[in-house]
This record gives C-alpha cells, structure tokens and sequence, in this order.
C-alpha cells in the first residue's frame, strides 16, 4: 500500500538539482502515492516526469507550478496543482514570470557587484551546467538560489543559507523585488489552465498571530483559492495543526509537500514531511484523478 504523496518539489527546471524524471524516480523508490513537479515559473519539466512516471505504473503524477504573487509582506507564493501542461494560458502566465526574472537578475548582480562581489551570467550558467540537466540551460528558470550557489562557489559566503541572510533575502542589501502578479490574478490563471490553486507554505506569509492569518486567508478565499499547502518541511507540528483546523474551517483542499531542491536545500528530502494521501485525497477528490 503506498500511503502518503508529495507534491511540492522543483528539479533542473527552476532552482532543484535533479533532473524531472529523477525526482519522478526518487518519488517511486520511496512508493509515494502521488508525486507533483512544482518549478518556480514553468512547465518545461511536466513532460520528462510525466513521461517518467508513466513507467511507473502504480505512482500517480500530478503537473503542477509555482507562481509568486504580490504580498505587502513575506512571501506569497501560490501552487497550481493538476493543470494542463498544454493550456495557452500557462504558457502566458510562464511568459510573463520568465520576463520579470530577467528583468530583475542583472539588478541583483548589480547590488552584488556595489558590495564587491562579482558574479555575472557566466557564473550563472556554470551553476546550471553543473546540474544534469540534460537540456539547453538557456530555456531555465534562473532565480536567487542560483545566485546564492554562484556565491558560494566563489567564497563570498560559506553556504547559501548565509547568501539570503546576509545579502539575498527579502529586505538585504541585494534583495531586489520582481514584477509580481496579483493574487486574483495569479489564481485566475491558474484556474484557466484548468488547475486547483493551493496557498504553498502558509507560515512563510509572516503573519503577527493567527486573526491575522485568517484573514489574509479569507482575502486569498475572495481571489478564487482552492487549497492550502498544510504540511510543509518548513512547518512545526503546532503550525500543521493550525492550518489542518484552518482547512477544515474553511473548507479548503488539504495538500502537502517537502518543496524538494536537491542539493541546493541539503536539509529538505523528498517525502518529508508524511502527507498522507487520504486527507488530500478526501479534501480534493479530483487532484488526484480517479
Ligand atoms: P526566487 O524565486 O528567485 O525569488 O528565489 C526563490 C528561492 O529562494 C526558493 O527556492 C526559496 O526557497 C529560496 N529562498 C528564499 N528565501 C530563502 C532563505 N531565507 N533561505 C534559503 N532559501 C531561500
Ligand atoms: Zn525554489
Ligand atoms: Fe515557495
Ligand atoms: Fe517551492
């Protein structure tokens, strides 16, 4: 019996190490249930893993992405879980976050350079060649992790935990923000390219106490959300249990992922935390088809 799925996890397609189909593969060793590719900004990964886990007979895959919206404060990212890898309004969507990370990377470089460290595309691409990718690195989602490993690589930082605290993260000296969807619009999207729209790691929103969480929620509610990511490898036990009480108040779908990297993030493991695939399955019946 396979009991428990995980559907955050980014691979080569953004800002993970492993290639999609062995994420795919990593997710059968562990006998998930159900697996979902989740990139920052893309679908260029939804078709190997796909492909991947159709030889996979038992392992359900669910394509999905990773989509940042504006937020006052903290981070308001929002998963689109379940959509149609070949909807045009996907690819619209991915158009537009593409340009906005080009637009707002060489700004970043910028900032680095004021402070005396020199990183340029060049050493950019060499952190995307390293990975086996197996594809053109060009077409990649390129965003601060990638930065962050650049800097490593070059001794301005021990590891890219330092990187964001010291310079990258939001409200460091080389944090730059980048043109961002509003949430309705963001989930709209989402909902267009035929996708369940799920409110990913609710604990990075910073929000005071849980008044304020809950109606930053209703708000989200309002805009179209679908869901709400519950378990998370960034949340404690207690916050778990907060959000699974939120859900079920709501009535919101139940998921939950690890938000595997790879090697960029050594302390996430694909499959962890256990989200058990009844919860998700009776919160939102149709994620995981059948
Ligand atoms: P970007 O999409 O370019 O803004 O970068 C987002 C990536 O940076 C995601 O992989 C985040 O998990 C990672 N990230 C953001 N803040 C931090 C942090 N404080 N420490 C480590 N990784 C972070
Ligand atoms: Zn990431
Ligand atoms: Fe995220
Ligand atoms: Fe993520």
């Amino acid at each position: 019996m396979r009991n428990f799925v995980d559907l955050h996890i980014h691979s080569t397609a953004s800002d993970g190490t492993y290639a999609p189909a062995d994420v795919v593969a990593m997710a059968e060793r562990r006998r998930l249930a159900a697996v979902a590719l989740t990139d920052h900004d893309t679908i260029d990964g939804l078709a190997a893993a796909q492909k991947a886990a159709a030889a996979f007979g038992d392992l359900i895959f669910v394509p999905g992405i990773e989509v940042s919206a504006k937020f006052p404060q903290g981070t308001l990212h929002i998963l689109g879980l379940a959509i149609d890898a070949a909807s045009r309004d996907v690819a619209a969507l991915c158009r537009q976050l593409r340009a906005a990370r080009d637009d707002r990377n060489p700004r970043i470089l910028a900032r680095l350079r004021e402070m005396g460290m020199s990183i340029d595309m060049q050493d950019l691409h060499e952190v995307l060649g390293a990975t086996p990718a197996g594809r053109s690195e060009s077409g990649r989602i390129i965003g601060r992790l990638h930065i962050a490993e650049a800097m490593r690589r070059k001794k301005y930082v021990a590891n890219t935990k330092e990187a964001f605290g010291k310079y990258l993260g939001n409200g460091c000296p080389a944090y730059v923000d980048k043109e961002r969807l509003a949430p309705a619009d963001a989930i709209a999207a989402i909902h267009r390219g035929g996708g369940l729209a799920v409110l990913a790691h609710p604990v990075q929103l910073k929000y005071g106490n849980t008044a304020q969480l809950e109606r930053m929620l209703r708000q989200l509610i309002h805009d179209g959300l679908d869901g709400i990511e519950v378990y998370h490898s960034d949340h404690s036990d207690q916050q778990t249990r907060l959000y699974l009480d939120l859900a079920k108040r709501f009535k919101l779908a139940i998921t939950g992922g690890s938000d595997f990297h790879g090697r960029g993030k050594d302390y996430v493991f694909l499959g962890r935390p256990r989200v058990p695939l009844s919860v998700v399955k009776q919160s939102a019946p149709r994620l995981l088809g059948n």
